[in-house]
């Protein structure tokens, strides 16, 4: 796979030059915004990294996690999310053009994944939380069609679109959802958690809405990741304030355990980090050093397919996934 099939570079650009618009809009005060311990393990200790768009990230000093320090307040985030022209965008310009590329290239190899990691069709309860236009849902029913599918969904719009699928659509954030506690079989987040202003209620929320034994499968970035320690603050996958929190294979598995939860497997299968360094230094004229500039150059195609399958083997890939178990 290559970044072009999923996203377009211009239209990514100019995704990206409207949130750096929009925050000069709705976040004009962040100046007064208190200042965050780590999201993922609560230690109050982190050191400063780089400001971007007028936020500041910083490393826990014990987990790694990147985050940034000075979080909107919740409300403001919402605004954000539900009134700015760079969301607008996003759905429209970004997203949609995409979707079909997208399901293809991501959402059915996630629907193989869980169908072959399970076997036949378990006749489960199955929730995507944040499931924007229900790609995963429909695929996931056309492997398994006797579960029983809840699109968990906070954007109306969205919702009703899942809803037209066929889908029961819930339009609630996760930790606001009621009627389902213990009921879930299997509940799934994909590219969620970089965006949660607080880690520590979605996973109470995750663990409390799972019957005992069930399942939560996820995929998030990892901070720790190849392309996101090479490229740094110049790294697209870092903007805020969508993407506040930047986890690592070890911050994640303890975040979970201390939640209550058993870790079955934590990965990174990602595909692109190569092809994102390689295009900013083709494209953007981005230079991350004399090695990856001559690799980009010089490296034949085996050998940058080569790094990249051992970057995901090797846990160091910037895409992680994770599934992990409620305890029976
Ligand atoms: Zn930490």
């Amino acid at each position: 796979m290559k970044e072009e099939d999923i996203r377009k570079r211009d239209v990514l650009n100019r995704y990206l030059e409207l949130v750096g618009e929009d925050c000069e809009i709705f976040f004009r005060d962040r100046a007064g915004y208190a200042k965050s311990a780590c999201p993922a393990c609560a230690s109050g200790s982190a050191t400063h990294q780089f400001e971007k768009n007028g936020f500041e990230y910083a490393r826990c000093s014990q987990c790694r996690t990147l985050f940034v320090r000075n979080r909107p307040p919740y409300d403001k985030l919402v605004d954000f999310y539900t009134a700015s022209r760079s969301t607008a965008f996003w759905i429209r310009d970004f997203f949609m053009p995409m979707a079909e590329a997208r399901r293809q290239a991501i959402f059915r190899p996630r629907a193989d994944y869980i169908a072959s990691r399970f076997g036949a069709d378990p006749g489960w309860l199955i929730g995507d939380i944040g499931a924007g236009f229900g790609l995963f849902l429909e695929e996931m029913r056309a492997s398994w069609p006797r579960c029983r599918y809840v699109a968990i969904e906070p954007s109306p719009e969205q919702a009703g679109i899942c809803s037209k699928a066929g889908l029961t659509a819930e339009c609630s954030t996760i930790e606001a959802l009621r009627g389902y506690d213990a009921r879930f079989d299997l509940l799934t987040a994909y590219e969620l958690l970089e965006h949660l202003f607080d880690l520590r209620q979605f996973t109470e929320a995750v663990f409390r809405l799972l019957k005992p034994g069930g399942w939560f499968f996820m995929t998030t970035l990892n901070g720790e990741g190849f392309d996101i320690q090479v490229l740094w603050e110049k790294a697209k996958a870092v903007t805020p304030p969508h993407h506040l929190n930047f986890l690592n294979p070890e911050s994640l598995e303890q975040m979970l355990v201390r939640a209550g939860f058993e870790v079955a497997e934590m990965e990174t299968p990602g595909k692109l980090d190569w092809d994102i360094v390689e295009g900013m230094i083709r494209h953007e004229g981005t230079d991350p050093g004399r090695f990856w500039t001559l690799l980009a150059q010089q490296g034949t195609v085996e050998g940058k397919r080569g790094f990249q399958e051992w970057l995901s083997r090797n846990r160091l890939s910037s895409h992680m996934r994770v599934l992990a178990r409620k305890p029976l």
